[in-house]
């Protein structure tokens, strides 16, 4: 009698309950498959990532007494898909029972359930463990509800559920649920940015093995000094270095951006988190803690911002995809249809705040939220970058990027791509926002203050293009109409220069 258990790369939880008890009739698998590495062109770092992680994973459930099959990259017998490597070990191991965990993405949900429908044993699909709701939690919370899904809403009812951050009396703590309005500030070098938290693994070796079986990447490996977590272990102590240094200033610079810090006060948990490593409610729990043991250290705005991040957001944009697949894959609703500026692969722009945000991406695989929505996401959106190129680059790019947070944040939250189902309004700027916000416009060779001439700033153009474009559709929104009537009203000349402007930035779009 032999179970085997498939365990998929981002499932690396060693606290699931399947990991509970030794049970000699149940084999692990793990697979590492090009079926998985190359269904979009992935950042260097990323595949490294998963990859160690699950060797770390299937070193400790052996030396915890489990058996495991692992499968190589490069191993003689990998057909490097899920399906051809399971028929043949369920056929070597005489399994008699196949088992899965929930995945967490539409292709591979279906892939597996056809596979386990298939496969002529038993077999079950168990929960992964790891999200606060299910996967119909935020349908079934705006079910008759009529309207707009409000990510407000759906967290404050996240908030009661779980009773994080609750008072006795069943009151928000602190009398707000949300303390946003404290958090918009701009950081000018004080206080000073938290010392990064990062690991430095040595993952030479298996850089090696993932080149020599022929994986195409991007980006810079890294592999000398690899900074990301692979095990559980790994992963809590750096949820407790960015508790103790970054979470005392996350709310107040959570908007800010700044040429000498990749990250600031953001927590660089989002790949721990979306490989399971850690779980959302002990990530939400310990910074409670952290601000319950010390207020004035941990205010309640950096730490309610923080909470809200993870069973607000995180929770929402996985709703948001399991309510709207696999038709969400090909929304575009504003039509847009240029091609992704050649530039978004190599980092060679003269924009400052473009190059800076597209080389860090490229160089260590992460940006921070604002980076991703305000300078990356909001060019491609005033530019009119078609939604599915912007899409498929995140998702290749960025650590943490997995279809069910990955689209929903690049479609819907940044492209507006989904017509406003999960964002309510577009998020958009022009360069007075980057300026404001960031360093980035010092020594740029645009003018942030210009629209017009030879040296102004492409976002400005852009900016007011976008807005003279979908004026119609946007002028009653209450909280973007202002922007859009602004444009409207503008002078006949003043229209047709900004439209000519936009349409030569168009046109030479991989030369800025
Ligand atoms: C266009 C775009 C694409 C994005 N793509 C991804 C992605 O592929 N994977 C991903 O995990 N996040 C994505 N996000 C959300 C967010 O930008 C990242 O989670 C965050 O930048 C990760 O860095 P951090 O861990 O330092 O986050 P922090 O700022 O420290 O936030 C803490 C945690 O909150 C969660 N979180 C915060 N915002 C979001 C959000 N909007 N959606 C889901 N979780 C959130 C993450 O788990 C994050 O680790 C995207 C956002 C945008 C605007």
């Amino acid at each position: 009698m032999t179970t085997v258990r498939l365990l998929l790369g981002d499932q690396l939880n060693p606290e699931h309950p399947w990991f509970d008890r030794v049970e000699p009739t149940v084999l692990y698998v793990l697979m590492e498959v090009r079926s998985e590495t190359d269904h979009v062109l992935h950042h260097a770092q990323k595949v490294l990532a998963i990859f160690a992680g699950m060797r770390r994973m299937a070193a400790q459930l052996e030396a915890r007494g489990h058996r495991v099959h692992y499968t190589a990259i490069g191993a003689p017998d990998n057909a490097q898909g899920f399906e051809e490597n399971l028929r043949r070990i369920l056929a070597e191991t005489g399994a008699t029972r196949f088992e899965h965990q929930e995945p967490d993405e539409w292709r591979l949900d279906r892939a597996l359930e056809a596979f386990r429908r298939g496969c002529g044993l038993p077999s079950s699909v168990v929960s992964a463990e790891h999200f606060l709701d299910g996967r119909e939690g935020l349908s079934t919370h705006f079910h008759g509800r009529g309207g707009r899904w409000m990510m407000e809403s759906y967290y404050r009812a996240m908030r009661v559920r779980t009773g994080l951050l609750m008072a006795a009396d069943g009151k928000p703590e602190g009398g707000a649920w949300n303390f946003d309005h404290e958090n918009r500030k701009p950081w000018k070098g004080a206080p000073a940015a938290p010392r990064p938290w990062d690991m430095a693994h040595d993952h030479r070796a298996l850089w090696a093995e993932i080149e020599a079986a022929g994986v195409r990447t991007f980006g810079a490996p890294s592999a000398s000094c690899f900074p990301w977590p692979v095990d559980r272990a790994e992963a809590l102590a750096q949820l407790d270095a960015f508790l103790e240094r970054g979470l005392p200033g996350f709310g107040d610079f959570e908007d800010a951006m700044h040429s000498t810090s990749d990250r600031l006060f953001h927590s660089r948990l989002s790949f721990a988190l979306n490989v399971k490593l850690l779980s959302p409610r002990e990530v939400a729990e310990a910074a409670i803690a952290r601000h319950q043991a010390d207020p004035a250290r941990h205010p309640l705005a950096a730490t309610e911002g923080f909470v809200r991040q993870i069973i607000g957001w995180r929770e929402y944009i996985r709703g948001v995809y399991w309510a709207r697949m696999p038709g969400y894959a090909t929304s575009n609703a504003l039509g847009h249809d240029l091609p992704l500026p050649a530039w978004f692969w190599t980092g060679e722009v003269r924009m400052n705040c473009m190059r800076h945000s597209v080389g860090q991406s490229l160089e260590t695989a992460y940006a921070h939220h604002i980076q991703r929505l305000m300078v990356l996401g909001s060019f491609c959106l005033t530019a009119g970058v078609a939604p599915a190129e912007v899409e498929r680059w995140y998702l290749g790019v960025y650590i943490d990027a997995f279809e069910w947070v990955e689209m929903p944040n690049v479609l819907g939250m940044s492209q507006y791509a989904d017509g406003g189902l999960l964002a309510t309004k577009p998020y958009c700027c022009a360069a007075s926002y980057v300026s404001k916000m960031s360093d980035y416009c010092r020594g740029c060779a645009y003018d942030p203050k210009d629209r017009l001439g030879e040296r102004a700033c492409p976002l400005n153009a852009l900016y007011w293009d976008f807005w003279l474009r979908h004026a119609e559709r946007f002028g009653d929104n209450p909280r973007v109409g202002m922007a859009a009537r602004q444009a409207a009203a503008m002078s006949d000349a003043d229209k047709t220069a900004i439209r000519a402007k936009a349409a030569a930035l168009r046109a030479r779009i991989d030369e800025l």
